[in-house]
C-alpha cells in the first residue's frame, strides 16, 4: 500500500486527508493519506527516514513549506523560484519537491471568473507564503499592471526582489483604497477573515462594477470581504477551489492522474467539521 501524509505543526484538522482519500477510493489505488503532526525541530529526521515504502509522498502546511524546502535538494523550477515546497514526491529514488499552490490558485480564478481579460490593475493583499506563490502564477499567466498591499510593506519590497517581479507597491490603506477604484481584481492572501480573525478592513463600493474578487481563506467559504463583494455585484471567487486544485495537482504528481474537481467533492469538504 502507498502511504502519503500531510504535515504541520500543529496539523489541526486538515482537510487534505478527506480530498485524497475520496480520490484514491475513487480510482482504486491501493493507497492511504493521512496527516502527521512534526514539530520544526523533527523535520530533517523526518525527511531522513523516508523511503518510498513508508511515504509515497506528502504535503507540507504551515510552517513546514520553506524548512522542508531547505531539506530537499532535488527541486522544480517553481519551487526554486517560491524557495518552498507543498508537495514531495520520489524522482530516480530521490525526493522530489513541487510548488502547486500557484496552480491550484490561478486554475480556480479562472474556472470561475474571466480574469484573464482584465486590463486594470491586479492588487494583491499581502505578502506571506501564500501571496509569494500566487504572485508569481499570476505573473506567469501574463497578469498586466500588477500592485501589491501589505501590512508590512518591507515584506512585499522582500518578495518582489526575491522573485524578481517588477510590480508596484501601495505603501499605505490610502494608496490601496485609491488603487481599487480602477482595478479589475482584489485578491487577499491573508488570514484576514478566517474564523477567529478580524475582518479585512476594505471599502469595495469604489471597484468598477466589472470587477472580481477572490479571497484564499475557505474557512468560512463566505467570508465577509466576499459578502461585500457579492452585495456589490461584483464576481467573487472563494478560496475552496485552491484547495482543491492543488490537490488535484499534487495527486497527478504522485499518480498519474489529474482527477476532476467537482461539486461533490466540494460538498464533502464542506460538509467534513
Ligand atoms: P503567512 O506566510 O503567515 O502570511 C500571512 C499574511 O497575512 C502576511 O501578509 C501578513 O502581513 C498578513 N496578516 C496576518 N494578520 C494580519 C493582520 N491582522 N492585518 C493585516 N495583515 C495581516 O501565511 P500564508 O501561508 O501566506 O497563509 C495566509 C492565509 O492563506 C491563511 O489563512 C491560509 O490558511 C490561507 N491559505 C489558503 C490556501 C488555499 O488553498 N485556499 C492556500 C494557502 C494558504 P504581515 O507581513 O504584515 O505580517
Amino acid at each position: 500500500m502507498q502511504q502519503l501524509y500531510v504535515i504541520g505543526w500543529p496539523i489541526g484538522h486538515s482537510k487534505s486527508p478527506i480530498i485524497h482519500n475520496h480520490w484514491i477510493k475513487k480510482y482504486g489505488l491501493d493507497a492511504n493519506y493521512a496527516q502527521k503532526a512534526i514539530a520544526p525541530q523533527d523535520i530533517a529526521k523526518f525527511i531522513s527516514g523516508l523511503t518510498p515504502q513508508n511515504c509515497w509522498g506528502f504535503n507540507i502546511t504551515i510552517p513546514h513549506k520553506q524548512a522542508v524546502f531547505a531539506n530537499i535538494n532535488n527541486r522544480q523550477n517553481l519551487a526554486k523560484i517560491l524557495g518552498a515546497t507543498n508537495t514531495i514526491s520520489w524522482q530516480d529514488n530521490q525526493l522530489y519537491a513541487s510548488n502547486t499552490d500557484g496552480y491550484g490558485f490561478n486554475t480556480n480564478l479562472s474556472e470561475l471568473s474571466d480574469w484573464s481579460a482584465v486590463d486594470q490593475p491586479v492588487i494583491i493583499y499581502g505578502a506571506g507564503g501564500a501571496a509569494r506563490a500566487i504572485l508569481q502564477s499570476m505573473q506567469d499567466a501574463g497578469a498586466k499592471h500588477l500592485y501589491i498591499y501589505n501590512r508590512t510593506t518591507a515584506r512585499a519590497e522582500k518578495l518582489l526582489a526575491d522573485l524578481k517581479i517588477e510590480a508596484n507597491i501601495l505603501n499605505n490603506k490610502a494608496e490601496l483604497q485609491a488603487c481599487l477604484a480602477t482595478a479589475g481584481l482584489f485578491i487577499n492572501t491573508t488570514s484576514l477573515g478566517m474564523n477567529g480573525e478580524t475582518e479585512l478592513d476594505i471599502d469595495l463600493s469604489a471597484m468598477p462594477k466589472t470587477g472580481i474578487v477572490s479571497d484564499i481563506v475557505y474557512t468560512p467559504l463566505q467570508t465577509g470581504l466576499l459578502k461585500q463583494a457579492e452585495l456589490q455585484g461584483l464576481v467573487s471567487v472563494d478560496g475552496l477551489g485552491m484547495l482543491l486544485h492543488q490537490a488535484a495537482k499534487a495527486f497527478e504528481i504522485w499518480f498519474g492522474i489529474l482527477p476532476k474537481v467537482d461539486q461533490q467533492l466540494r460538498d464533502l469538504v464542506l460538509n467534513d467539521s
